[in-house]
């Protein structure tokens, strides 16, 4: 006989009544009584459970003794038109195969508590719930459509170094990265002797691969990461991580306003990507978390982001100040602004995105073009409705002159740099670029509070499990 194959739960659904199947999955409920008893069976392959329906008389009543939530099955049946309401189709099963028990007793997540900080400590199982599920397939979703964005647009994928000397923000928060015996660390003259190191130098974790991004797209026109980023900023705010994936477009022959304008495509495509292709999962968040999900995403949609300079901003923010709103951290021209300030101004003041730019110098990086009037840079950062800042970008400095001088007024060393300053001295073209921080975007998508549950294994101060 021909051996039946599996089919994907997602499928099952979609499927024709008629006809022998096989299921594969993990029990998510099971009920009934002495007559007839129901599975609720889930694969992974969508949030939806496939219903298995068996008569008792047929199996041996030790076996349903063994089915317990989170077991795992493998079911033979004919796939029939289901009587019950929720779904078109379940099986009515002729055979049922247990690959794996799953005790009751000891199962974490078969506990009453399923609270999201719950399942942060059991942050190895938490992907098997319907919520890590839905997680899980829509970051999928969104790599996949940030791939396609760039690849559809002619962008070539850069893989940047994950191990570097050079720290791109000047922020220091990296992590070091040595061969080196902790216990007996080689010195010299009272330092630590780094050429004794792998590298023969001190080596981090990167913070961003923009610098070596420049170098790709002033070679091949149009470049984009997709990689991990790590910083070792002692955050504990609900949207940092110390390892997080970051997409970093840089074009050549782009100035500020094309920047924001790809900004402003880049971010709406994939919102319209995950209306259209993640509906399930959406409604599904929608209806367990945050009953504005799905509005709040088409939103965006329609809508042009509103520009503002951080000059006018600021002034936004001291009036309201004046008339009363309350803010924890004080405003003032050349203070950085907080979450706070970002959705006073994205979600009370304009009701839409907001791109801040031209910034204060002193609050940006070294390699931001500067504005004529000394003061500014021609930054832009990307604010959201419930996140604040998702994207932060820039024009960059394309003169040798003013990014040498603004290297030495930073103090910074140009040795260190001189491969980056290269390609201000030979060829040197307009260029921009920026940075979306994919769980910052993963945030506004599925509507999750926490930066550490829209990522499958949360690195963050004092935690590094599993
Ligand atoms: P913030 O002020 O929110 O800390 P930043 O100014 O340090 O952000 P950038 O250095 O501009 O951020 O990095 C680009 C993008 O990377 C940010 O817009 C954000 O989406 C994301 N990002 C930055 N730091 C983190 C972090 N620790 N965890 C997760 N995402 C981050
Ligand atoms: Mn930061």
């Amino acid at each position: 006989m021909e051996k039946l194959a599996r089919t994907k739960v997602k499928d099952l659904l979609k499927s024709q009544p008629g006809q022998k199947v096989l299921a594969k999955g993990w029990v998510r409920t099971k009920r009934g009584n002495k007559q007839v008893k129901f599975i609720a069976l889930n694969d992974g392959s969508t949030i939806n459970n496939i219903q298995v329906v068996a008569d008792a008389s047929l199996f041996d009543e030790e076996l349903f003794k063994r089915i317990s939530t989170g077991a795992s099955l493998a079911v033979t049946g004919n796939l029939v038109e289901s009587v019950g309401s929720g779904q078109a189709v379940e099986i009515q099963a002729t055979e049922i195969e247990i690959y794996g028990e799953c005790d009751p007793m000891r199962f974490p997540l078969q506990k009453k508590d399923t609270s999201l900080e719950y399942l942060r400590s059991v942050a190895h199982m938490r992907l098997r719930t319907n919520t890590f599920g839905a997680v899980l397939r829509i970051r999928h979703a969104m790599a996949f459509a940030i791939h396609k964005f760039f690849n559809d647009k002619g962008f070539v994928y850069l893989h940047t170094p994950l191990i570097t000397e050079s720290d791109a923000e000047g922020a220091g928060d990296m992590f070091q990265v040595t061969t080196m015996d902790l216990a007996n660390v080689p010195m010299h003259k009272g330092k630590v002797d780094f050429s004794k190191d792998f590298f023969g130098k001190k080596t981090s974790l990167t913070v961003s691969g923009q610098l070596e991004g420049e170098l790709g797209a002033t070679a091949v026109g149009e470049i984009y990461t997709f990689g991990p980023t790590f910083r070792a900023e002692n955050s504990n705010t609900p949207r940092h991580l110390a390892e997080f994936w970051m997409i970093e477009p840089e074009m050549a022959f782009y100035d500020i306003n094309d920047d924001m304008a790809l900004a402003e495509e880049f971010v709406k495509y994939l919102v319209q990507y995950a209306l259209d292709n993640c509906m399930d999962d959406l409604q599904f968040l929608n209806d367990k978390y945050d009953d504005g999900l799905i509005e709040r995403l088409r939103s965006v949609l329609g809508i042009a982001f509103e520009k503002v300079t951080y000059t006018q901003a600021v002034e936004i923010l001291e009036k309201a100040v004046s008339e009363g709103q309350q803010f924890e951290y004080p405003v003032h021209w050349g203070t950085d602004f907080q979450s706070e300030h970002e959705r006073y101004l994205v979600e009370k003041y304009f009701g839409k995105p907001v791109i801040l730019i031209d910034f204060p110098k002193d609050i940006k990086a070294f390699y931001m073009k500067q504005n004529e009037d000394g003061k500014t840079v021609r930054g832009m950062d990307v604010l959201f409705p419930k996140i604040g800042e998702i994207i932060g970008g820039s024009e960059r400095e394309a003169s040798l002159e003013k990014l040498e001088t603004r290297i030495d007024e930073l103090g910074m060393s140009r040795k260190n740099l001189e491969w980056y300053i290269d390609t201000r001295r030979f060829g040197t073209v307009p260029h921009s670029g920026f940075g979306l921080g994919f769980e910052r975007l993963l945030l506004f998508v599925t509507g999750m509070s926490n930066i550490r549950d829209v990522i499958p294994f949360p690195r963050t101060p004092k935690n590094a499990e599993f």
